[in-house]
């Protein structure tokens, strides 16, 4: 079974455009009813970050299973870590 070597950085953070957001956006109660406007406001949010990569790509590596990260909410994120998962299992051959 091939390992998988993690880059973890948080210097990201220090710019993150969510840094003074309310913290109910991100992280929501469920997905449904007002959650649904939350989600909305986090992801417009995360699309004028300017590190969303950055973000993204931590919460894949360290599997954040909640709120949203880089733009993505909790079930599309899981939905792209697997994808993520077999690219990189794919490319540690
Ligand atoms: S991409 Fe979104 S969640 Fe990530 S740091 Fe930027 S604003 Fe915050």
């Amino acid at each position: 079974m091939a390992t998988v070597a993690l880059t973890i950085t948080t210097e990201w953070r220090d710019v993150a455009a969510c840094r003074d957001s309310e913290p109910s956006l991100f992280f929501p109660i469920g997905s449904t009813g007002p959650a649904v406007d939350q989600i909305a406001a986090a992801k417009q949010i995360c699309s004028l970050c300017s590190v969303q990569e950055e973000c993204l790509q931590y919460a894949l590596e360290s599997n954040q299973e909640s709120g949203v990260w880089g733009g993505y909410a909790e079930d599309e994120r899981r939905r792209l870590r697997k994808r993520w998962l077999a690219e990189r299992r794919r490319r540690a051959g």
